[in-house]
């Protein structure tokens, strides 16, 4: 099996066997993320290739493969066919498969359009992890996400109108000081709009390289602190108003919730409460993420 450039996945995806479908990123832009701003250019492998990268894994792992993940940062950019070709492949190997994942940015997913993620429900693909990082349009504009928060609606929809499981990431801290009531106040409604499966939350780590550590650096931004992004989470979970499961299960975060909403909203928010009256020094320090 190969592997080009930095291979990311997410947490719950620890497990999972990981096939390189694509390389790389073909917005690469956000001024937050660092993962593909030096070196490797968005491409797409050749289908034979990650049927090999299949093959080779099925002749080491056999049939203990139960999940996979195409990780890169926006495989569903891929041509439908070859992305279908791929999972309707690794489903026709692995006999246990239970779910195929991959990342997606909204303006990817909504191109798609119902009719090519319907195909690739079809052919296996089960799950789709969605950067909405924030559903506030002047902060989408700022980190440059490439899309506003009614192309994000419009695709967190069609994922699951195509019948795709819809994991939807918020960045805490994303728009700084100044812009937190509206990102957490926005962010619930895009949020309540789309119903996503799965809210998972990370806290806004500066990364090397990128423009909006420069912006702190400067002091054009300004990051909240610890008891900040515990509010704002606090006032993002108060607002959501669908049933969807809330996740931090990242290191980033000040504070660890898990819970399903609306059920779980009393007991999420207590615990947020509570972790107010810990001095801020007591939280994990600011630190330069260089990966
Ligand atoms: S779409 Fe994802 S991988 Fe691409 S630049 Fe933005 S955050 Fe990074």
């Amino acid at each position: 099996m190969g592997y080009e450039g930095p291979i990311y996945r997410p947490p719950s995806e620890a497990d999972s066997l990981l096939i390189q479908a694509t390389v790389g990123c073909p917005h690469n832009l956000c001024t937050f993320c660092m993962v593909y701003k030096q070196g490797v250019k968005f491409k797409v492998r050749p289908t034979h290739e990650v049927k090999e990268d299949l093959e080779a894994a099925f002749r080491t792992y056999g049939d203990t493969v139960r999940t996979i993940f195409l990780p890169a940062g926006n495989t569903i950019a891929m041509p439908t066919a070859a992305l279908a070709e791929i999972c309707r492949y690794a489903s026709s190997l692995f006999s246990r498969l239970e779910r195929i994942t991959v990342y997606g940015s909204a303006q990817y997913i909504y191109r798609k359009g119902l009719e090519n993620l319907r195909v690739l429900a079809a052919a296996g693909l089960t799950r789709i992890h969605l950067g909405l990082e924030s559903g506030d349009d002047d902060i989408l504009a700022r980190v440059k996400k490439g899309s506003d928060r009614r192309v994000q609606v419009a695709a967190g929809r069609l994922a699951r109108q195509a019948g795709l499981e819809l994991n939807c990431y918020v960045i805490l801290g994303l728009g700084g000081q100044d812009r937190t009531a509206s990102h957490a106040r926005e962010t619930a409604r895009a949020i309540n709009e789309m119903a996503p499966d799965v809210v998972r939350l990370r806290t806004l780590v500066p990364k090397i390289n990128t423009p909006l550590l420069e912006d702190i650096q400067t002091g054009r931004f300004k990051m909240l602190g610890p008891h900040g992004v515990i509010r704002e989470t606090m006032a993002l979970v108060a607002a959501i108003n669908v049933p969807t499961r809330v996740v931090s299960d990242h290191y980033t975060n000040y504070v660890n919730v898990a819970g399903r909403l609306p059920g779980d909203k009393a007991a999420l928010l207590s615990t947020l409460r509570k972790s107010l009256a810990a001095d801020e020094a007591g939280f994990r320090s600011f630190f330069i993420g260089t990966q």
